[in-house]
């Protein structure tokens, strides 16, 4: 059988078909089933959700009176949402490529991937011209893309197939995102159109000017301008935060992303200092207080009153506990009660000291430098301790303080040469927040609602 006669006669068993073609659930209520997966090959998204609801639609009702081969003319996209049964085999079977030819395929895309490992979910995508296999496509990652293209003229020697990847055409935008927290933040951003990833970079940048656990209050305002990652025009995730406003308890906190003509990036407030100080405000990142800095507790181990002169976080064991500045190792191994003990004498007046980790970081030794933000640990719950918690205490020289007291300094400003330049940057997104949030602002009073955002 040659291929065009093995394409036609499968395209026209619609049943057996059925099985394969997953372009969107709408789609396969269409009796002809030859159409339901026909889109142009210059026309959808990778993914095939967003586009094939119109395109199959017309396709079908355009088709519905016309035969069969008029329907193979041209090219044409197939996609496959893979099941545990579809194998890259069984997908090529279908479009006439033969037994030899797909193993000899599957063995030169093997260096770059393996094609007996297609996942359950993903999208194998398959375009033909005239009802001839023309080219294949399997997404490897965020931007990549395994393509199998037969050759048009093949080398003498060669399987007839191309196997290659190809970056997947990507941009940024800017996205706004504003709103007026009644409750919380996150239901205010995400009203106001953001995602939870901007919220969680958020708190983080703004993580020492506003306490987000305790210091919001109802009436506080935000706007955030963000990037959103479209690749081939479709949204992939969230990006990095350019700029940044909140009004907390009537005071303005604001963040602007700057790139330093030495190639280090950071946030800064608008008269250029750093929001970053020289100690973390924690050593972990998703974290819950569980227990404060007192002078008398109830220990529940040891079962009597005696200060508390830390902060317990309670956090499932393994996760990762961050030194809080940079500085040298003072202390690592085992001290009684504390289990697994790290400290560290950081290079200005403070030290600090992390309790109970179920695992010290390789390398992690005394006298061993570390940068902040740094993995030293796990957290645990080695020593006398009563579930997995990260004991963290700060000193400022001798003294033990309460790490939700300490207002360490920023950590750096912009540098001279580039002042001129941040204040240009500053200026412009100034205007952005500022704008969108005014736009808010109207927006509330009308409608006692929030929101706001655009491209
Ligand atoms: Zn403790």
């Amino acid at each position: 059988m040659s291929r065009p006669v093995v394409l036609a006669s499968l395209v026209g068993t619609a049943v057996l078909l059925t099985a394969f073609f997953v372009l969107s659930q709408t789609a396969f209520s269409h009796k002809n089933l030859a159409t339901t997966p026909v889109i142009t090959a210059d026309r959808g998204a990778f993914e095939p959700s967003e586009t094939d609801g119109t395109a199959s639609s017309e396709t079908a009702d355009s088709e519905a009176s016309s035969e069969t081969a008029e329907a193979e003319l041209g090219p044409k996209r197939f996609d496959f949402r893979l099941t545990s049964d579809d194998t890259f085999y069984s997908i090529m079977s279908l479009f006439g490529v033969s037994g030899t030819d797909i193993h000899k395929i599957a063995r030169k895309s093997r260096p770059t991937f393996n094609l007996s490992r297609l996942r359950k979910g993903t999208v194998f995508r398959v375009f033909t011209l005239d009802g001839n296999f023309e080219r294949a496509e399997y997404r490897l990652g965020e931007f990549d893309v395994l393509t199998i293209e037969k050759e048009t003229d093949p080398e003498p020697k060669s399987i007839g197939y191309t196997i290659a990847t190809r970056e997947l055409p990507w941009e940024i935008r800017e996205h706004r995102a504003s709103g007026v927290i009644n409750n919380s933040l996150y239901e205010a951003a995400i009203r106001g159109g953001t995602d939870p990833q901007t919220i969680m970079n958020l708190s983080d940048i703004l993580a020492w000017d506003v306490d987000f656990a305790s210091d919001i209050r109802k009436g506080d305002t935000f706007g955030v301008v963000h990037e959103k990652i479209f690749v081939e025009g479709k949204y992939l995730k969230t990006g990095k935060i350019l700029g940044a406003e909140m009004m907390n308890n009537g005071k303005r906190v604001t963040a602007i992303y700057f790139e330093d003509s030495e190639g280090g990036t950071g946030y800064y407030d608008e008269s250029g200092r750093s929001l970053r100080r020289t100690l973390l405000r924690s050593p972990l990142r998703y974290r819950r207080i569980s227990s404060y800095f007192s002078k008398g507790r109830y220990h529940p181990v040891l079962k009597r009153y005696r200060p508390h002169h830390g902060i317990d976080y309670a956090a499932p064991t393994g996760t990762p506990v961050e030194s809080a500045g940079s500085g040298r190792v003072t202390f690592a191994g085992w001290k009684r009660g504390y289990g697994n003990f790290i400290t560290i004498k950081h290079d200005n007046s403070f030290s600090t000291a992390y309790g109970h980790l179920s695992r010290i970081r390789k390398g992690v030794k005394k006298g061993a430098r570390v940068d902040q933000a740094q993995v030293i640990g796990y957290v645990g719950s080695t020593g006398i301790s009563t579930g997995p918690h990260l004991h963290y205490e700060v000193r400022r020289g001798k003294k033990l303080v309460n790490p939700l007291n300490v207002r360490p300094k920023p950590n750096s400003t912009v540098p001279k040469a580039d002042r001129e330049r941040f204040a240009a940057v500053k200026d412009a997104m100034l205007v952005r927040l500022a704008g969108d949030l005014a736009v808010v602002a109207s927006a509330e009073t009308e409608t006692g609602n929030a929101a706001g955002s655009d491209g």
